[in-house]
């Protein structure tokens, strides 16, 4: 066994995809700044968008969720792990995503492989963009429907598979905001088309949630879809929101299936009810505190016009790649930039396809203009 890891270990280093944890020694609150090794570093690659996972008003939520429940649920949902706190939240997030119900999952990769393999079975199809979230690869292929992916945002070629498909069931999943590209799934025409072939929808807004739309809801809110258009709609509560696990909200129906039947609800502990209670703080400083998203906007409309010179993508979110190519090219920028201690991860295969490797970066509402201004001038040496 030991030889047969140390070649794949090889193999991985030779292609420069090998992948190192860097430790941080701690999180100064309020910056973006974090420290390695005793040393400073202005950091541009967490999903942390609106900076609430330091909040102090957070923080203490998740200390007196503690001291109110336990800290441990001690049991799945169904069994007696399911708290009044994780109730309201539900309740909550139903009324955020203004939707009849809701349900919270421990982690985002978990939401989706239950509500795929709740939904789908063996006689089914399941239709995903090219750069859907692994987790939704991993979803799909559990649920043993046939797999069929289309390019990135094609929709002419997803109708196409859609006309050809012969399956019982069809389910199209996109992620709203594509994670590695920060650009958006054009889900107006994906609507028309499901219509057309009677297709369901589910879209996966880790990276809309909490940004995007005047209010915050995401790319739903962005393109005015509700329930009616788009049934399914998951989300992440470790992104935007700064804390940590995930929800489902649907309909009534949608959401008492998914109770009986998604095997990453029912054979798990529940979340932390402390969690839940940092959760349910964080929705209202989401809301009551907008100068975080404005702010951040202003920050995204800065850094591209800054940057104009730069090879950006058509992104108007907080995520704003650098495609660089091969991998090689991406650590050494990523280094370089390092040197300068400006920490921006370089983001290689197979996270992102072959030949696309870059860097990612991210804006948060904790940045300001002087620091855009820093990785901008570190970004333009270091390209050159
Ligand atoms: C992060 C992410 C997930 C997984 O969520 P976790 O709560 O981190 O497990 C799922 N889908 C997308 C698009 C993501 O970016």
């Amino acid at each position: 066994m030991y030889a047969h890891l140390q070649s794949l270990l090889k193999q991985r280093q030779q292609a420069a995809l090998y992948r190192y944890r860097q430790i941080h020694d701690t999180f100064y609150p309020q910056t973006p700044i974090l420290q390695i090794d005793g040393q400073n570093y202005l950091a541009f690659c967490s999903n942390d968008y609106l900076g609430l996972a330091s909040h102090p008003r957070i923080k203490s939520a998740l200390q007196q969720g503690a001291e109110k429940y336990a800290v441990g649920s001690g049991a799945s949902h169904l069994v007696t792990g399911h708290s009044l706190a994780h109730h309201q939240l539900e309740t909550e997030l139903a009324t955020y995503t203004g939707r009849e119900r809701a349900l919270v999952f421990s982690t985002g990769y978990m939401a989706n492989l239950g509500i795929v393999t709740s939904l789908l079975g063996r006689h089914d199809a399941v239709f995903l963009d090219k750069l859907n979230h692994a987790s939704l690869v991993d979803a799909a292929l559990l649920s043993r429907a046939k797999l069929e992916r289309y390019p990135h945002n094609h929709m002419q070629k997803l109708g196409q598979l859609l006309k050809q498909s012969q399956a019982q069931h069809k389910l199209i999943i996109t992620d709203g905001v594509f994670s590695m590209d920060g650009d958006l799934a054009p889900l107006p025409k994906m609507v028309e088309i499901a219509k057309t072939y009677q297709a369901w929808i589910m879209v996966d807004d880790a990276h809309g949630l909490g940004v995007l739309g005047d209010t915050g809801r995401g790319t739903l809110e962005k393109y005015e879809l509700g329930e009616n258009e788009i049934p399914i709609l998951m989300g992440t509560l470790g992104k935007a929101f700064g804390v940590f696990g995930a929800f489902v909200a649907g309909s009534e129906l949608l959401i008492e299936t998914l109770i009986q039947t998604a095997r990453s609800y029912i054979y798990t502990t529940a979340l932390p009810p402390a969690i839940a209670e940092a959760v349910r703080a964080s929705l209202i400083v989401a809301e009551e505190e907008t100068w975080r998203r404005q702010h951040l906007h202003e920050l995204i409309k800065y850094f591209r016009q800054s940057a104009a010179d730069l090879p950006l993508m058509p992104s108007m979110t907080p995520i704003q790649p650098i495609i660089l190519g091969s991998s090689e090219t991406a650590l050494a920028v990523s280094s370089a930039l390092y040197e300068r201690q400006i920490l921006v991860t370089a983001i290689r295969p197979p996270t992102v396809p072959q030949g696309t490797a870059r860097l990612r970066i991210t804006l948060s509402a904790l940045h300001d203009k002087s620091q855009v201004d820093e990785l901008i001038e570190a970004l333009k040496e270091v390209l050159k």
